[in-house]
C-alpha cells in the first residue's frame, strides 16, 4: 500500500513525498488506479478523507500522459463554494508544482477581468464555482469547452443545496459527450442519483 503501487509519473511522487504523504488513504487507493483507466467514478466520501488529491492525482497523471496538441482547457472542476474551490486550487497547485501543468481558479468576488485573461491563456484545469465559469462560457467568444477530457464534481450534494442544478446541467451540456466524469458526495440521496444517471457513464462506485 504505497503511492510507488499506484502507477505515477515521478513529477508527482516527488510532489506527494513533498507534502509528506506517506501512504495513499483508503479512497485514494480504490479511486486512483479505477480513474488512470478512464472509468466515471461516484464516491461517497467526505472532507478529510483525501479526496482532493484522489481525484487530481489521476487527472494530473492523464493530462502529463496525453500531452495536448493544442492549448486548451480539458479539466474542469465544480465546487459549490469559493473556498472550497481555493483549496482544491491550491492542493492541485502542490502536486503539480514539479509539472508544467496550469491550473486556474475561477470564482465569484475575484475580478472578471484578470479571470478572462487567465482562461484566455488555456490553463490546462479550471476550477470553478457553477456560476462564475458560466458567465465566462457566456460572455467569451474565446474561451469554451469544447477540448474538456475531464469534468469533476466535487461535493455534489453540497451543489445541489446550493440551488446550482440548473447551471451544472448547462455546463454538462456544453461539455463534449466523450469525457470522463468523477462526482464526489458526502451523502447519496435521491437527487444525487439523478445527477449520476445525468452526467455519469457506467459508474463505478466507491465508498470511502
Ligand atoms: P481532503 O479530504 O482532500 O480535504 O484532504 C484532507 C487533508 O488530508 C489535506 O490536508 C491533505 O493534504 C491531506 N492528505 C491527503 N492525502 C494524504 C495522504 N495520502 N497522506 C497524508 N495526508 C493526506
Amino acid at each position: 500500500n504505497s503511492f510507488l503501487e499506484l502507477n505515477l509519473s515521478r513529477p508527482l511522487l516527488r510532489a506527494c513525498e513533498a507534502l509528506g504523504y506517506q501512504k495513499p488513504t483508503p479512497i485514494q487507493a480504490a479511486c486512483i488506479p479505477l480513474a488512470l483507466t478512464g472509468r466515471d467514478i461516484c464516491g461517497s466520501a467526505i472532507t478529510g478523507s483525501g479526496k482532493t488529491a484522489a481525484f487530481s492525482l489521476p487527472v494530473l497523471e492523464r493530462l502529463l500522459f496525453r500531452p495536448k496538441r493544442v492549448p486548451a482547457i480539458r479539466v474542469l472542476i465544480l465546487t459549490p463554494t469559493r473556498e472550497l474551490a481555493a483549496q482544491v486550487h491550491s492542493m492541485i497547485e502542490k502536486l503539480a508544482q514539479f509539472t508544467d501543468i496550469r491550473c486556474c481558479l475561477i470564482v465569484g468576488g475575484l475580478s472578471t477581468k484578470v479571470q478572462e485573461v487567465a482562461l484566455r491563456s488555456m490553463p490546462d484545469i479550471v476550477v470553478a464555482t457553477p456560476g462564475r465559469i458560466i458567465d465566462h462560457l457566456r460572455n467569451s467568444l474565446s474561451v469554451g469547452l469544447e477540448d474538456l477530457a475531464i469534468l469533476i464534481l466535487d461535493e455534489a450534494d453540497r451543489l445541489l443545496e446550493l440551488g446550482f442544478s440548473a447551471e451544472i446541467q448547462e455546463l454538462i451540456r456544453v461539455c463534449p459527450k466523450r469525457r470522463q466524469t468523477m462526482l464526489f458526495s458526502a451523502t447519496m440521496t435521491e437527487e444525487i442519483n439523478e445527477l449520476v444517471t445525468l452526467s455519469l457513464n457506467k459508474p463505478v462506485r466507491l465508498e470511502a
